[in-house]
């Protein structure tokens, strides 16, 4: 236990895919802001991800560190490489396991915050008897659509079929479920056990976004839960917004600057995430769609299906010459400062995929959103958006796929123009647009000092400290 007396010490081991690493980066810095020792054990790639923010905040008197676990002799890392941001979820990192009991037996920290896709990692913490938090990345309102789910099965007699025992009217087709879901068979990987019998979780969310679904997953659910989000609202200077995740394949004031020369509210933001490949022939209607609508946009093209080749075959002829030209479209190949571009007053919508990092980094942006789920709970994300909070307009995605998997469906250019046009004109969009404002106001409020968030993040500090004393006490009476 850390030395310096009173001060809580925690462990975070985040999983090492873009849209879990990023977030659990954020939850430690935002811990050790509220005093506590912050240790972040990665692989030796993510640690260089991010020794640029973590040094940042130790300059600035945090007591955050970044523990590279070295690897047992003679192992590689050859699956494990987030370089890319892009490890996907069955990725096996139990090549960790060993460093990491290592580790923890040497520092026996106040608790561990670790990533659920470490499949391993349960048994191997609770083992050593230190308190184990789990971080999976999602929000409320999908764990109890998922919950609804499997407890009713309502997909199995149905299609489209309602969602039993929500607190809203939720309709989803069959086609939108996982493949597991489809068939009423869990999730491999994701055992309840695990769950049940951990510390509790703690989620990147708050309670003022989703209050039904954060009591049904305490309550209905019987889930100890700290909401404590959302995390992308602690990076408040330019580098942190502008490094976040990866270094940015633009400069980001030639990305400002473009922004700069637009309209407020005139630009729409499209990306879909740090893992997902779409196929040349989507991406060709995507690009014929935005080019049709009426609106400026800026593209961050992510990874493209193995089948696109090097030929450029998933932009039409002359496209990016047009856009510049025009100075209509911006178009950014690899990653983009997705923090600075949804902040900045000139962008009024976001087309989205739905992960849930992007989908509240739009919240707190206080931008309506395109809502185009592919994969994992983004089908439920956009369910949130459109139904529940009524900030979205799908485009018409009805096929859920793994992220690498080959779609049979394509949304056309119609579609996509369609839906842009919706959102970015007057009307129900400017009334998705003031929703949104005022979600980003609440967002912002649940963060700071005596807010929804910040008393979250204090209760389990304070519960730490406690079963710390009580733990004191016990060896004491032992002792005697
Ligand atoms: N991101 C980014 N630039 C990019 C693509 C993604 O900064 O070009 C960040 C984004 O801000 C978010 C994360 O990567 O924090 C993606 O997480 P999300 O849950 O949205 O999707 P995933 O990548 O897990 O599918």
């Amino acid at each position: 236990m850390d030395s310096e007396a009173g001060k809580v010490e925690m462990f975070f081991f985040p999983f090492v895919g873009g849209g879990h690493l990023i977030p659990m980066i954020d939850l430690a810095r935002i811990f050790a802001s509220h005093g506590v020792k912050a240790t972040v054990i990665t692989i030796p790639n993510d640690a260089v991800v991010f020794q640029n923010a973590i040094a940042r905040d130790q300059n600035s008197g945090l007591d955050i560190h970044l523990h590279p676990l070295p690897l047992p002799p003679g192992q590689h890392l050859q699956t494990i490489t987030s370089v890319d941001m892009s490890a996907p979820p069955f990725t096996d990192t139990s090549i960790l396991q060993s460093p990491l009991t290592h580790l923890l037996l040497l520092h026996r920290p106040d608790c561990i915050i670790a990533d659920s896709f470490h499949r391993w990692a349960a048994d191997s913490i609770d083992s050593i008897g230190i308190p184990r938090l789990i971080f999976n990345g999602n929000c409320c309102f999908s764990r109890c659509c998922e919950h609804s789910i499997k407890l009713h099965a309502p997909q199995l007699n149905s299609d489209p079929f309602v969602l039993p025992g929500l607190p809203h009217r939720i309709e989803l087709t069959r086609s939108q479920l996982s493949i597991y879901a489809r068939s009423g068979t869990e999730f491999p990987g994701k055992p309840m056990r695990t769950e049940l019998n951990s510390f509790g979780q703690v989620m990147n969310s708050f309670f003022e976004l989703e209050p039904e679904y954060a009591e049904y997953f305490r309550n209905q659910m019987g889930r100890k839960a700290w909401i404590i989000g959302p995390v992308s609202l602690c990076n408040r200077n330019v580098e942190d917004k502008a490094e976040r995740g990866q270094k940015s394949a633009i400069d980001e004031h030639s990305c400002l600057n473009w922004l700069d020369s637009k309209k407020p509210n005139s630009v729409l933001y499209v990306s879909f995430g740090s893992l997902v490949r779409m196929n040349p022939t989507q991406l060709l209607e995507l690009a014929h769609g935005l080019e049709a609508s009426d609106c400026s946009f800026i593209w961050a093209v992510g990874k493209i299906q193995e089948s696109a080749g090097e030929d450029e075959n998933w932009i039409p002829d002359g496209f990016e010459e047009r856009m510049k030209k025009t100075n209509k479209g911006l178009i950014i190949k690899g990653w983009a400062p997705q923090l600075l571009i949804l902040e900045h007053a000139s962008v009024g919508g976001f087309m989205t995929h739905c992960g849930w990092n992007s989908t509240l980094e739009g919240v707190c942006a206080g931008v309506p959103m395109v809502t185009w789920p592919l994969s994992a709970e983004q089908f439920y994300n956009e369910k949130l958006v459109t139904d529940v909070l009524r900030i979205g307009i799908k485009v018409g995605s009805e096929e859920w796929a793994s992220w690498n998997m080959e779609r049979k469906t394509v949304v056309g250019r119609e579609k996509v123009e369609a839906a842009v046009q919706r959102l970015m004109g007057g009307g129900e969009a400017a009334e998705m647009a003031a929703r949104a404002k005022d979600l980003a106001e609440k967002a912002k409020r649940a963060v700071e000092e005596g807010g929804s968030s910040y008393n979250d993040v204090e209760d389990l500090i304070e519960e730490l400290k406690s079963r710390r004393k009580t733990e004191a006490t016990a060896a004491d009476e032992k002792a005697q």
